[in-house]
C-alpha cells in the first residue's frame, strides 16, 4: 500500500492537505470527514498499515441496520489526514470544505488483521468515536472494483429513528429543487454525543422550521425551549434550531438555555463584540462534542456585518457581532464562547487593550491569584489601571485599556517589559517558560505574547464549554485578592451578577489610557532592576 495516487491526485502548491507518507506504528484511529465537494459525502477512513483506508459515501453513516450506505473505495490517504479540516481551493481535487465529522478508535471485532480483512473484501469493527459507537461491517459488493456497502450492525447502539445532521450547512447546491429554502440549514437530529447515546437521546424534531417568527423576548419567555423557532429581532428573522439538544450533559442545561443566556446579556456583552473580528469556535453538539474553529464564514444573514481580511494571502471574511440578531445566529451555530480580537475594524492595526493571560497548568488557583496582584503591583507603579477577570476556563486574564494609538508591536514590547519585572520580582512564583517541559512546579505561567493582531481573547461575560458552564467573569480586584472559585461564575447566575453588580469591566471600554510614561518608566525600572545574567528565555 503507498500513497503515489493520493500525491500524485494533488498539487501540494495549492493546498494545505498533508504530504502523503507512510506512518510506522498501528493505533486504530478513525476519522468521518464532511466533505463539500462538487457532491457532498463523508469520508470514512480507518488506520492500518500506515495508512488511512478510505470509502467515499455519499449518505454518511447510519445507524439504522436496514440502510446499507455505499461506500466507494477511493485511494489511501495518509495517517496525518485525521486532523485535517478546512478549505481546499477551486481548481484542486476535492475542492470544497472538509470537516472532521468524527473521529475516534475502532477494533476489528474478531481480532483478524484489517488489512487482511480489507483484502478479503469484508470487515467487521467496532467504532468508539463521538457520534459513532457499537459495531458496523464493510463489505465488498461483487460487481465493481471499488463498490462496498457500510452497514450498522444490529446492537444496543442500532436506532432506526436515527438521522445524520452535518457540522456545516448544507449549501442550497445539494438540496433537491424542490426542498430549497431561502435559507439552507442542517438535516436535523437531537443526537447527542454522549457515553451513553441510546439512554439520552433525544427524539428527532424533524427538519420542519417553525413557520411563523415570534417576537425574541416572547420566545424566551416560554417556560420549555424546544424544537426549532423562528424569533424577529427588530426587523430581523433569526432561525433556532435544536433547542432542546443537551450542550452539557452533566447539568442538563440545552443549547436553548445557551442562547436565553446570551439573550438575557447581550447588552452587557454586545460592546465587548461590536466592530471587532471574531474567531468562532463551533461545538455543535455540546460540550463534550467534537469542535473546530471557523474564522471565514460564508453565506452570512444580511443581519450580520462582515470584514474580509487576507490571511496569508488568502481572503478570509471575518463574522463582526454588532447586533443581538448576529449574537444569536452565531450561538445558534454552537459557538459558546466568544472569542473577538484586540482591535476594531475601524482602527485594525492598533489594539485597544493589553492583555495578559495567566494559565494555572495544573497549579492551585490561589497562586494565580497571587501573580495577578502582582502584576497589578506593577501596573499601578507604572500609574495604569488594570481590570481582572476570570478567563471561565483555568486562568485568569488581566486587562489594561489603552488609547487606539499603539502598534501592536509597541504594545508587544510593553507587555514583554512588565511581564519580565513582575517576573524579576516573583521569580519564584512567575514563569515566562513557554514550554511546560521546562517550567518549574509550583510556578505560574504569564503569557504576554497574546498581544498581536489576529489573535483573540475570550470576552468578558462569554460561557465556556467546560464542566457547569463557567463564564469569563469580570472581578473586582478585592474579589481576587480573596481567590474566588471558578465554578462559583456560571450561567446559571451571572445575569443575577449582572444585575446586582453591574457591568465591572465598563472601564475597560472607556479608560483609554497613555502608555507614553509608563514605556518609558518601565525602561527606567527594568534597567535598575534587570539580572546581571538574565536567564534565556526560550521562544
Ligand atoms: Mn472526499
Amino acid at each position: 500500500m503507498a500513497l503515489e495516487t493520493y500525491n500524485q491526485k494533488r498539487n501540494f502548491a495549492q493546498t494545505r492537505e498533508p504530504k502523503g507518507k507512510l506512518e510506522k506504528g498501528q493505533h486504530n484511529r478513525f476519522v468521518v470527514q464532511e466533505h463539500h465537494a462538487s457532491r457532498l459525502h463523508f469520508d470514512f477512513r480507518l488506520e492500518m498499515g500506515g495508512v488511512l483506508k478510505s470509502w467515499a459515501v455519499p449518505k454518511g453513516p447510519s445507524f439504522n441496520p436496514q440502510d446499507k450506505r455505499l461506500a466507494v473505495m477511493t485511494e489511501d490517504h495518509p495517517v496525518q489526514y485525521l486532523q485535517f479540516e478546512g478549505h481546499i481551493a477551486e481548481g484542486n481535487y476535492g475542492a470544497g470544505d472538509m470537516r472532521v465529522w468524527d473521529t475516534g478508535q475502532y477494533e476489528v471485532t474478531d481480532g483478524s488483521d484489517p488489512v487482511q480483512d480489507v483484502n478479503k473484501g469484508r470487515l467487521r469493527f467496532r467504532l468508539m468515536g463521538e457520534k459513532l459507537h457499537g459495531e458496523w461491517s464493510l463489505v465488498k459488493l461483487g460487481r465493481g472494483d471499488n463498490q462496498w456497502l457500510l452497514i450498522k450492525a444490529r446492537d444496543e447502539f442500532a436506532d432506526p429513528t436515527w438521522q445524520l445532521e452535518t457540522v456545516l450547512p448544507i449549501e442550497e447546491k445539494y438540496l433537491p429543487k424542490a426542498t430549497r429554502s431561502k435559507t439552507p440549514h442542517q438535516v436535523v437530529t437531537d443526537q447527542v454525543t454522549d457515553k451513553t447515546p441510546k439512554a439520552t437521546r433525544h427524539k428527532s424534531t424533524g427538519a420542519k422550521v417553525a413557520g411563523k417568527p415570534i417576537p425574541v423576548a416572547k420566545a424566551f419567555a416560554a417556560k420549555k425551549l424546544e424544537g426549532d423557532v423562528v424569533v424577529k429581532v427588530d426587523k430581523h428573522e433569526v432561525t433556532l434550531t435544536h433547542l432542546d439538544k443537551i450542550y452539557w450533559p452533566d447539568e442538563g442545561y440545552t443549547k436553548g438555555d445557551l442562547l436565553k443566556y446570551y439573550f438575557e446579556i447581550a447588552d452587557t456583552i454586545l460592546p465587548y463584540l461590536r466592530g471587532r473580528p471574531l474567531i468562532l469556535k463551533r461545538y455543535p453538539n455540546g460540550i463534550q462534542g467534537h469542535s473546530f474553529f471557523q474564522h471565514d464564514v460564508e453565506d452570512p444573514p444580511d443581519f450580520m456585518e462582515t470584514i474580509a481580511l487576507e490571511v496569508e494571502r488568502q481572503p478570509v471574511r471575518y463574522a463582526l457581532c454588532n447586533n443581538l440578531a448576529t449574537l444569536l445566529y452565531i450561538v445558534n451555530l454552537g459557538s459558546i464562547a466568544q472569542n473577538p480580537w484586540h482591535s476594531r475594524v475601524d482602527d485594525l492595526h492598533h489594539p485597544n487593550w493589553i492583555v495578559f493571560d495567566l494559565d494555572p497548568e495544573g497549579q492551585n488557583f490561589s497562586l494565580v491569584c497571587q501573580v495577578a496582584l502582582a502584576i497589578k503591583e506593577v501596573l499601578d507603579g507604572l500609574s495604569l489601571e488594570s481590570y481582572p477577570k476570570l478567563s471561565g476556563s483555568s486562568g485568569l486574564h488581566v486587562y489594561v485599556p489603552i488609547k487606539t494609538e499603539y502598534s501592536y508591536d509597541e504594545v508587544a514590547r510593553f507587555a514583554e517589559l512588565v511581564a519580565k519585572i513582575v517576573n524579576q520580582a516573583q521569580p519564584d512564583l512567575v514563569t515566562l517558560e513557554r514550554s511546560l517541559r521546562k517550567r518549574e512546579k509550583g510556578e505560574v505561567y504569564l503569557d504576554h505574547l497574546q498581544n498581536a493582531e489576529g489573535k483573540t481573547i475570550v470576552s468578558p461575560y462569554s460561557v465556556r464549554a467546560k464542566d457547569k458552564a463557567t463564564v469569563a467573569a469580570p472581578l473586582t480586584w478585592q474579589e481576587v485578592e480573596k481567590c474566588p472559585r471558578l465554578e462559583d461564575f456560571t450561567m446559571a447566575n451571572m445575569p443575577q451578577r449582572i444585575k446586582k453588580k453591574g457591568d465591572l469591566f465598563q472601564p475597560v471600554l472607556h479608560n483609554c489610557q497613555t502608555l507614553d510614561d509608563a514605556i518609558e518608566q518601565a525602561e527606567k525600572l527594568w534597567k535598575e532592576v534587570r539580572p546581571k545574567k538574565s536567564k534565556s528565555v526560550s521562544r
